[in-house]
C-alpha cells in the first residue's frame, strides 16, 4: 500500500507538470525561440512520379531547444497554435523558406516552389496577403516559387478564408490542400476555394496495397482532382509497392520517407547539384 500511494503521488506530479507547469514553461521559452534564432526549417522533397525528378520541397519547422535538444513541429505547434504564437512563428517559417529558396536559385540550382504550411491563424490576420506580398518583394523571390499548404480544419469563414485565398492567388501563388479526406470538408473546398493542388494524406496512402477500400478512394481522389484541373500529391510514401500503385493510378507528385525523409538544407542543395 505504501509502495503504490508512492507511486499515486508521483505520477499525480508528473501529469500536473505536464499539463501546466512544464507547457508555460515551453510557452515562455517559445517567446524567445525566434529571437534566439532557435528555430530551423528541414525540407523534404517532393518527386514527380514520371521522370523521377525533385519538382519541390516542403519546409517543416523544427526547434533547436537549448536543453532539449532538436523538438519536432509535434511537441510544441499545438501549443503555439493555442496561444497565439503561431503567427510570429509562421511569418518567420514563410520569410525563411522564401529567402532560403532564393538563395538556391541564385547559387544557380534548378529552380522549384517551397511548400509552406499555414495555420488558420494566420489566416485570421486581415493582411495575410500584403504580409505575402511584403515577404515576397523583400526575398526576391518570384510568387510562382511560393505554395501554401492549408488544412481541411481551417473553416471558421468559409467567407474569409475565400476572399484571402483569391487575394493570394491573385499574387500568383499555389495554394495546395494538406492532409485532403481526414476532414469534413474535403469537397467543400474544392468547390468554393482557388486550389492548385491536393495531398492526399498519409493515412490513406499507408494501407494502399492491403486495403481495397483504400486503395478504391485514393484512386478516385487522383481521378476527380483531374477532372476539376486540380494536381495530386501524395504524402507519406515509404515503400515502392505504394509508389507503383500511385503512378499506375496518374498520381502528379509524392513526397515520403521512401525517397528522403526531411533533411538540413545543405542536403537540398547537394540533391539539387547532384541533379
Ligand atoms: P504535415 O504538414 O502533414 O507534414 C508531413 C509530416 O509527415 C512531417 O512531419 C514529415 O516529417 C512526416 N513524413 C513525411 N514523410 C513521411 C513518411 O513517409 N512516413 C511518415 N510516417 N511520416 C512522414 P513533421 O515534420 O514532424 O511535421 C508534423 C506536422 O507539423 C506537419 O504535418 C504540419 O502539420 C506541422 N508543421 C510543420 N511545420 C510547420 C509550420 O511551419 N507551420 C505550421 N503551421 N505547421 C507546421
Ligand atoms: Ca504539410
Ligand atoms: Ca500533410
Ligand atoms: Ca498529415
Amino acid at each position: 500500500a505504501k509502495e503504490s500511494g508512492k507511486n499515486d503521488c508521483m505520477l499525480y506530479s508528473e501529469s500536473w507538470s505536464n499539463s501546466s507547469f512544464e507547457r508555460l514553461k515551453l510557452q515562455h521559452e517559445m517567446y524567445r525561440a525566434i529571437q534566439r534564432n532557435e528555430f530551423v526549417l528541414h525540407y523534404q522533397p517532393q518527386y514527380d512520379l514520371v521522370s523521377g525528378k525533385m519538382v519541390g520541397v516542403e519546409a517543416l519547422v523544427r526547434w533547436k531547444h537549448p536543453v532539449r535538444g532538436l523538438l519536432s513541429p509535434g511537441a510544441f505547434i499545438p501549443l503555439a497554435e493555442e496561444s497565439g504564437m503561431i503567427v510570429q512563428i509562421g511569418d518567420w517559417v514563410l520569410r525563411e523558406a522564401c529567402r532560403q529558396n532564393k538563395e538556391w536559385q541564385d547559387a544557380g540550382l534548378p529552380p522549384m516552389p517551397v511548400s509552406v504550411n499555414l495555420s488558420i491563424r494566420q489566416f485570421l490576420q486581415h493582411d495575410l496577403a500584403s504580409r505575402i506580398a511584403e515577404v515576397l518583394q523583400t526575398t526576391g523571390l518570384e510568387p510562382k516559387y511560393l505554395d501554401l499548404e492549408i488544412t481541411e480544419s481551417m473553416t471558421i469563414d468559409i467567407g474569409h478564408i475565400s476572399r484571402c485565398l483569391l487575394a493570394i492567388t491573385d499574387l500568383g501563388v499555389g495554394i495546395s490542400v494538406d492532409d485532403f479526406g481526414t476532414g469534413y470538408s474535403s469537397f467543400h473546398y474544392l468547390k468554393n476555394f482557388p486550389i492548385d493542388r491536393l495531398k492526399i494524406d498519409r493515412s490513406f496512402v499507408r494501407d494502399i496495397q492491403q486495403d481495397p477500400s483504400d486503395a478504391e478512394i485514393v484512386a478516385a481522389i487522383i481521378a476527380m482532382a483531374h477532372n476539376l484541373n486540380i494536381q495530386v500529391i501524395a504524402e507519406g510514401v515509404e515503400t515502392e509497392g505504394q509508389m507503383e500503385f500511385l503512378r499506375k493510378h496518374q498520381c502528379d507528385e509524392m513526397q515520403g520517407y521512401f525517397w528522403s525523409p526531411p533533411v538540413p538544407s545543405e542536403n537540398i542543395a547537394q540533391m539539387l547539384k547532384a541533379g
